[in-house]
């Protein structure tokens, strides 16, 4: 599968909010314990519009996606 972005993560800014999961599940998790974690980075192509939705829904701006 070809890449074609990278997320970034400001781990500083994050406050599990869960947003980036119910935009895009198949590339964010929220853990039990409220940790974020990145599932698929770098991004598969048919995923980076999902991963971009994301980083604009995030309410703290601690997701920014960079073309690889
Ligand atoms: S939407 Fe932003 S603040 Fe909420 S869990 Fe995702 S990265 Fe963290």
């Amino acid at each position: 599968m070809t890449a074609a972005a990278h997320v970034q993560v400001d781990l500083g800014l994050c406050a599990s909010t869960g947003t980036c999961e119910m935009v895009a599940p198949d590339l964010f998790e929220i853990t039990d314990d409220g940790d974020l974690v990145v599932l698929a980075d770098p991004v598969p192509a048919d995923q980076v519009d999902a991963a971009r939705k994301a980083a604009r829904a995030c309410p703290t701006r601690a997701l920014k996606v960079v073309d690889v």
